[in-house]
């Protein structure tokens, strides 16, 4: 592949000024050492006088300048701890919150879950004392669910801001508000250098402290022509640095988790043919749902002589900082999710990056020297095709979720909620709507009392409700496991390049009639029965790592089951009552086929099966999906099948008889998945 040079990003270091840090060196250094010798350092006195003084401040600062590690820990040696009082630190990513705070225990030299822990949903390693609790943004939004005005915290910091998550957006608000009547709560906001004068802005004109980076100039290199194959191109690129450029890790940004597993790989096969001609190439992934230990590895120095790639989603772009990077490849892609409010639908697309993201990107170059990055698109792609900024989260997502939060939380006027920057009229609307629907509210649009317990469970409307009403149809063992499952969605089953046929055919055994929640249903209750075996995963194809997480998930919400007033019963096999509770959950996303394939039975969208599915080649007449997925088509992913007198059954005030009326009925005889007697 051809590059050619193009720009600079300036850096305020000279080239030469600093050599690359070498592994061993890296070693034999302090971590006391390495604390100080962060761009934040110098500053650490200032910025606590400043935090004393004000109670809003705005913190600005390259990533990688110590704001995440450090800051949380000059307060706690101020004594921001004392009488018990915690310092909160919120990340958009889960990976972030584990990672940052496995590393804040390890500086401070105590086990991760005693005075340093993370709280992430499904997952919380804190305790009693656990002063330093990294978490989510979503974690925080519900800590206000128990603890109104986070009276146990003295300070907030509600960090990456500039990612602008829909519940960054959403704490920003409702911190504002905590911080007028409790004076003495302290607010941080940090962010890289991005956004900061409208932060500052929205709280009241709040100072900003901008601590000086240390960046390397960065030379930015971009192809010839476009390149058809971004994931193929992104091989190449990486092989062709490997063998032709001077030592320095790789740092590659894909989209996610399928896409990262295809790359490494690849990268894997083309190494191990190549063997002994290349030097020694240490291939990393790192996403969302990787295991902790193996996030790990991304951080340890590379060997003498080897060289690192990091393959990477967005997570790499600000959140996480990765020692020795010299070179970015950047497919100029990232996964966002959209969402039309005039027909309700959510979608998951691989969609171009925007230039404040680019540039973020390569930033990543220039960390501890002079570096590289490679765009693989044009010059004129970046002029003329990437937007300026990315926009909002709240701008391009579904609200049912915080809609709710916000209602059980006593919010009642959502139109006049204190936005950065507001959603659009119509999702708001839409939102209420669907809570509506779902009996989370009323028609004043109150909270109802199966809309309080709908609040009480961490996961999306739908997905409480269908948990809900498990009572009703007396399935809630199987339907916890559905929505655990669900929850791990995508990266259940397991397809290595070499044994394609073997892993499909291991997927094709697991399918049971009615579709693919029961698929995962039947999954996980022979795994259960196998003990919870590894080598039974390993003999169905199916991934150790992901069902484990499933049976803590699964744990978890059992665990909330006695809050919400639903008890523990089986179906005993009758999958039915399963596929009715799922409908009452899911009755917004429903399809039917008609003549011209399927369409989603209220907006008349033309949707497609996801070929994965096992209902892919039965084409039922009537079906519900858990999500929709942009590729190069609009694909339903998790399917079940269903029968239009069920959504009478479980939705009378959403559907009308005469909509699921079906002409074509009498020439398509309806076929429904088997019942216990029949699956014997
Ligand atoms: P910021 O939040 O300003 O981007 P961080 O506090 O995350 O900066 O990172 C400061 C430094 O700490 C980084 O330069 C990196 O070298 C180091 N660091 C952070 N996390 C880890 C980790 N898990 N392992 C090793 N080093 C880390
Ligand atoms: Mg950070």
């Amino acid at each position: 592949i051809e590059f050619v040079r193009a720009a600079q990003l300036q850096g305020d270091e000279e080239p030469s000024s600093v050599p690359p840090p070498s592994a061993q060196a890296q070693q034999k250094e302090s971590i006391q050492a390495v604390r100080r010798s962060l761009p934040v350092f110098p500053f650490r006195e200032e910025l606590l006088t400043a935090i004393a003084n004000h109670q809003v401040l705005i913190i600005e600062g390259e990533t990688g300048s110590g704001k995440t590690t450090q800051i949380p820990q000059y307060l706690f040696e101020e004594g921001y701890t004392k009488k018990g009082m915690k310092i909160a630190c919120t990340q958009p990513r889960r990976v972030a919150a584990m990672s940052v705070a496995a590393r804040v225990a390890r500086e401070m030299g105590v086990k991760l879950g005693n005075e340093v822990g993370y709280s992430i949903r499904f997952e919380d390693c804190t305790s009693e004392r656990t002063v330093l609790r990294y978490m989510t943004d979503g974690m925080l939004l519900r800590e206000f669910l128990s603890e109104p005005d986070l009276a146990s915290y003295s300070v907030v910091m509600v960090d990456e801001a500039h990612e602008r998550t829909l519940h960054t957006d959403i704490l920003f608000g409702l911190i504002k508000d905590v911080a007028r009547f409790r004076p003495e709560l302290k607010v941080l906001v940090a962010s890289a250098t991005l956004d900061t004068a409208r932060f500052s802005t929205f709280f009241d004109d709040a100072p900003i402290f901008r601590i000086p980076g240390r960046r390397f100039p960065v030379d930015i290199f971009y192809t010839k022509a476009p390149e058809a194959d971004y994931l193929e191109a992104c091989v190449v690129s990486v092989l062709q640095i490997h063998v032709t450029q001077p030592p320095g890790d790789i740092l590659v940004f894909l989209t996610g988790q399928e896409e990262i597993e295809a790359a490494c790989e690849m990268l894997q096969d083309r190494c191990r043919r190549l063997g002994s001609k290349i030097r020694e190439l240490l291939v990393l992934p790192i996403y969302a749902n990787l295991p902790s230990d193996m996030q790990a590895r991304i951080f340890q120095p590379t060997p003498p002589g080897a060289r690192k790639v990091v393959v990477a989603t967005n997570i790499a772009e600000t959140s996480l900082t990765i020692e020795g990077i010299i070179y970015v490849l950047d497919p100029g892609f990232c996964k966002q999710k959209s969402y039309n409010p005039r027909t309700g639908m959510e979608s998951l697309t691989v969609t171009p990056c925007s230039k404040a993201s680019a540039n973020q990107r390569a930033g990543r170059a220039g960390r501890v020297a002079a570096g590289k990055c490679f765009r693989l698109y044009t010059a004129w792609a970046y002029q003329h095709e990437l937007e300026e900024t990315t926009v909002p989260e709240i701008q391009r997502t579904s609200l049912g979720n915080v809609v709710l939060l916000l209602k059980s939380l006593g919010i009642h006027d959502l139109m006049h909620f204190d936005f950065l920057d507001p959603p659009p009229y119509e999702t708001l609307l839409l939102a209420l709507e669907q809570l509506y629907a779902l009996g989370a509210l009323n028609h004043l649009g109150e909270l109802t009392t199966s809309g309080r317990k709908m609040a009480e469970l961490p996961v999306d409307p739908m997905l409480s409700k269908m948990i809900l009403a498990s009572e009703k149809y007396s399935c809630s063992e199987e339907i916890l496991t559905v929505a655990a499952m669900l929850s791990v969605n995508n990266s259940i089953f397991y397809r290595p390049k070499d044994k394609v046929v073997h892993a499909d055919n291991a997927r094709v055994n697991f399918f049971l009639p009615g579709g693919d929640h029961l698929v995962l249903l039947n999954v996980y209750t022979q795994w259960a029965e196998s003990g919870y075996s590894s080598q039974w995963c390993y003999e169905n194809f199916v991934q150790f790592r992901s069902m484990r997480r499933a049976r803590d998930v699964r744990e978890q919400l059992e665990g909330l089951l006695e809050r919400v007033e639903v008890g523990l019963t089986s179906c005993q096999g009758d999958y039915i009552r399963v596929r009715k509770a799922i409908t009452s959950g899911y009755f917004y996303h429903t399809a039917r086929l008609t003549r011209s394939g399927y369409r989603t039975v209220k907006q008349q969208q033309t949707v497609f099966i996801h070929p994965n599915s096992s209902l892919f080649e039965q084409q039922p007449r009537w079906l519900l999906y858990h999500e929709l997925v942009l590729t190069t088509k609009e694909f339903m992913r998790q399917v079940l099948e269903i029968e239009s007198s069920w959504l009478l059954e479980v939705a009378p005030h959403y559907y009308k008889a005469k909509e699921l009326e079906d002409p074509h009925a009498k020439k398509m005889p309806k076929k429904v998945g088997k019942t216990r007697e029949e699956l014997g």
